[in-house]
């Protein structure tokens, strides 16, 4: 009997970058300044050992307000990659808006978009996947696309997602104080059903 226990590989955990796996410093130019919070690197890597994909989902304005080139972008998510590493954690997909909010893209969140092209190029069951953001436009765009929403209050914006969520006009599935916290209790949300019981 193994004891290994995989999730199918048509799960995703679609994750923000800004203010969820790293300090939210306004914006992130170049790849010095992308500090991941505490434990990060070890929360993907056991999102990996349990075979659920790991999806970038990030509005990056600073591209379309001129402040950036998606050439620098690639540089800082290389970075990233590179501190991912020695945890033997890795990013599966990325995928970033590179438009100015005005722009009336389709892309940038609350708009589902980026949750959309992801779920073509996984082929995602969006429905059994998780969205872990801090932002209330994280949080309306995991809901307007039916993904289980977690909020992290990593940030001082979790506080207008909470707002609305009380005032009910936004459906958060769990509360998590970091991202860390998130993938624990993703873990056993996705690991539920899927032990096999000891033999008597
Ligand atoms: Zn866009």
């Amino acid at each position: 009997m193994s004891l290994h226990v995989s999730v199918s590989s048509d799960i995703a955990v679609l994750v923000d970058r800004d203010g969820t796996l790293n300090y939210d410093s306004g914006y992130v130019t170049s790849p010095e300044q992308l500090v991941l919070f505490p434990g990060v690197p070890e929360a993907i890597a056991r999102l990996n050992q349990l075979g659920a994909l790991v999806i970038l989902i990030t509005n990056q304005s600073a591209i379309g307000r001129g402040f950036m080139t998606v050439e620098t972008l690639a540089e800082i998510h290389e970075a990233m990659a590179a501190l991912l590493r020695p945890c033997g954690a890795r990013i599966d997909g990325i995928f970033f808006c590179p438009h100015h909010p005005q722009d009336g893209c389709d892309c940038r969140k609350p708009n589902v978009g980026l949750i959309q092209q992801a779920a073509e190029h996984f082929s995602l069951d969006l429905k059994r996947c998780f969205l872990v953001g801090d932002k209330r436009s994280d949080l309306e765009a995991a809901q307007k696309s039916g993904v289980p929403g977690v909020l992290v209050k990593t940030s001082s914006y979790s506080e207008d997602a909470l707002k609305a969520r009380d005032k009910g006009q936004l459906s958060i599935a769990h509360v998590a104080a970091t991202f860390v916290e998130s993938v624990s209790w993703i873990e056993s949300e996705m690991t539920r059903g899927l032990h096999v019981p000891p033999s008597p």
